[in-house]
């Protein structure tokens, strides 16, 4: 029977097989050396007690051997004080000795607890009598031999007797050997508390109990030795659904099974189990039972489902901080500022273009905060914090569309102009968790506002004066000759054709507009081609010219007489008329200005070029870079001479359809020449005598 907590060899020993995983505490303990010690053999001692000398040296001769040591006592005495200090296989004993005789001796050893069980040989060569004999086995003689000795009857005796004393120690030292494995095992089982190992028969009747179970399952060794395991620590769930004999049934088939299982400790505190069952066997490898190893999982479990938990909220963050930054992404590059508050109007993102608007992204924890922006109405008033468009939608919910206002970068300390929506963002209740408000940068708007404003007067005023004109000279005609007087025909045909001038500017200037017009609507212009002469067309537009020229002495030069091409003639006589008035214009005090018309050839194409040459107020280097823009005019011009700054604009987008440029190069204070270049299309005006003909 099992001891009721400690464990049997066989136990200990199934317990030692089971697969390492199942017990790591266990399999990570060393092997004593003494469990797989081979067993060492040493040489057995035969006792030889005689008083003749002869006698034992012929004893020596005959029994020697390499297994064995042969130890000489002259007296009982001496024979007593080898076996207080040495095992023998065999005592030969002579029973005629003086002093201590055979039997005396033996009687002594036999007294001795230590020796009582050492075999003893009489040896006699005197008595020969029955009742000699008979005393020498009742003192415990195992063999009696008479003198002289048959050599080999002694010597296969004492070798029974040698071999027997052999099989002994080596049984002894198994014992001994068995009884501290099995201590180890006991100690290694009892100490392995994190698991419950227990044993049962194939009834499942529990065998043996360890710390580790008492531990775990609260139950005492005693109240459990003897008890069915099927009765305590199963879930009644797992008992129903036979799930826990089915794992008793596993390991039967395959040898051991796994489970997770509930178990139910003494004190009814459910918790889940790893049980590994191993079968037990006997020396023939019959089942006999089961050795169960089982232990707490709940805390593993636990952090398994920690962990899981805890990825999946890191998969939910990492979706969610790449679904932000995709939607940052996308804030980003729109080109309009967006700011978006919370609730209270603490500010939660600025996105890119808000920053460049702004120049700042400051840490704003309220509404009251808004100050930040220096936002202010056009007419210089500054914003209260919650009038803003974003602190509306977050304290009242009000959405903005297209509001105006100016904030002020704080890197270049400008106001900006901005059109502004504002909503507030509600949660599915409706109620506001917060705002978001887009905004763009409308200088550039702004800018053109002005730029028209200033267009529009400057052209009004620029219309009104030829109007004015010729309604003034038309007057003075009607009055002349409404007169009963015969007409002035010289003054008369004069003032009519000062009418007509004056009419023709301002046909140009209104088919200018018209043009702008067309080009501000994304509309090409239509070249109304035909074969001119440029040089006869410059002459006429000098003309037209030196009679509101008086302080300018402008003069055409040309190297050949005449430079014919493909052109829109009404379109480059506005383009001339532009660049000489603008020459006049800009030279207040007077000057010389040069047209000279050449042909030259570039890139192997030939080009007709005009350019006219002034000595005016020139264009300051920093504006030369925008001269050609719609409504742009020099900072030199602004305020001292009139213009509307489409003039030069509109004649590059004519030069520009004929495949040609309008260039400018210029010098503040000393002058301007700008330089159309049209291409000749080849038309050598040689071959072209219908378009000389045309043009005379
Ligand atoms: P406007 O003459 O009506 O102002 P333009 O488009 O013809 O418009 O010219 C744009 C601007 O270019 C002018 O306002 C002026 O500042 C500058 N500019 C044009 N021609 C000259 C010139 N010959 N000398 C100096 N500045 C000129």
């Amino acid at each position: 029977m099992v001891s009721k907590s400690s464990w049997s060899p066989v136990f200990a020993a199934e317990v030692a097989r089971m697969r390492p995983e199942h017990v790591t505490s266990l399999a990570a303990l060393p092997v004593k050396p003494a469990l797989s010690a081979v067993t060492t053999q040493k040489p057995v001692s035969i006792l030889m007690v005689d008083d003749e000398p002869k006698n034992l040296l012929a004893l020596r001769a005959l029994l020697e051997g390499e297994d064995r040591t042969m130890v000489e006592a002259r007296s009982g005495t001496e024979a007593l004080r080898h076996l207080l200090h040495d095992d023998f296989a065999v005592i030969l004993l002579d029973v005629h000795m003086p002093d201590l005789d055979g039997f005396e001796t033996a009687a002594l050893i036999r007294e001795r607890q230590k020796t009582r069980d050492v075999p003893i040989i009489f040896l006699t060569a005197a008595s020969r009598s029955e009742t000699f004999v008979a005393r020498g086995y009742s003192v415990g003689a195992v063999d009696y031999i008479i003198k002289p000795v048959e050599p080999d009857i002694l010597r296969s005796k004492v070798n029974v007797f040698v071999e027997l004393f052999k099989k002994t120690e080596q049984v002894k030292q198994q014992a001994a050997q068995l009884a501290e494995t099995t201590e180890f095992l006991n100690s290694v089982l009892e100490g392995s508390t994190e698991y419950a190992i227990t044993a049962t028969d194939l009834d499942g009747t529990y065998l043996s109990w360890n710390s580790g179970a008492r531990r775990l399952y609260g139950y005492t060794a005693e109240e459990v030795i003897g008890q069915q395991t099927f009765a305590i620590l199963h879930t009644p769930e797992d008992l129903a659904s036979g799930a826990s004999k089915a794992l008793y049934r596993t390991a039967l088939r395959r040898g051991k099974a796994e489970a997770v299982l509930e178990r139910v400790s003494k004190t009814g505190r459910r918790f889940f189990t790893s049980v590994a069952v191993a079968v037990r066997r006997d020396a023939s490898g019959a089942p006999v039972g089961f050795v169960t190893i089982s232990q707490d999982i709940t805390a593993r479990l636990q952090a398994e489902e920690e962990r899981a938990q805890l990825r999946v909220e890191q998969a939910g963050r990492a979706e969610a901080e790449a679904a932000r930054d995709r939607l940052r992404q996308i804030l980003d590059v729109l080109p309009e500022g967006i700011i978006i508050a919370d609730a209270h109007g603490q500010i939660m993102l600025y996105n890119a273009t808000a920053q460049e608007i702004l120049g700042q992204t400051p840490v704003v924890t309220g509404v009251a905060e808004h100050t930040i922006f220096g936002a202010q109405h056009f007419d210089g008033n500054s914003f209260a914090p919650e009038e803003l468009p974003l602190s509306r939608a977050v304290l009242h919910g009000t959405e903005t569309r297209g509001e105006q206002l100016l904030v002020r970068n704080a890197v270049t300390n400008q106001l900006v102009p901005v059109l502004v929506n504002s909503a507030p963002l509600r949660d599915a209740s409706g109620a506001i968790t917060g705002g978001v408000a887009v905004f763009q940068d409308i200088t550039a708007i702004k800018d053109l506002e002005t730029e028209k404003d200033a267009f529009l007067a400057a052209a009004s005023h620029d219309l009104k004066n030829p109007l004015t004109g010729i309604k003034a000279r038309a007057q003075i005609l009607i009055r002349r000759l409404s007169r009963p007087d015969p007409p002035d025909i010289p003054s008369t045909i004069e003032g009519l054709r000062n009418i007509d001038h004056t009419s023709t500017r301002l046909t140009g200037m209104i088919n200018e507009l018209l043009d702008v017009t067309r080009l501000q609507m994304g509309r090409p212009i239509d070249l109304e081609r035909q074969p001119m002469d440029l040089l006869a067309l410059a002459h006429e537009v000098v003309t037209d010219f030196i009679p509101f020229a008086e302080r300018h002495q402008i003069q055409v030069r040309c190297d050949s007489p005449d430079l014919h091409g493909v052109w829109d003639r009404g379109r480059l006589e506005r383009v001339l008329t532009n660049l000489i008035s603008n020459a006049i214009k800009f030279s207040p005090h007077g000057g010389a200005i040069t047209l000279t018309l050449s042909r030259q050839e570039h890139d192997g194409t030939s080009w007709a070029t005009v350019a006219v040459q002034d000595e005016g107020i020139g264009i300051p280097e920093h504006d030369l870079p925008r001269i050609f823009e719609r409504f742009f005019r020099a900072s030199n011009a602004i305020g001292k001479i009139e213009g509307t700054g489409i003039g030069l604009s509109g004649s590059r987008h004519i030069a520009e359809q004929h495949g040609g440029t309008l260039s400018v190069e210029s010098s503040e204070g000393k002058g301007s020449t700008f330089t159309l270049r049209l291409p000749l299309n080849n038309v050598n005006c040689a071959d072209l005598p219908d378009i000389r003909s045309h043009a005379a």
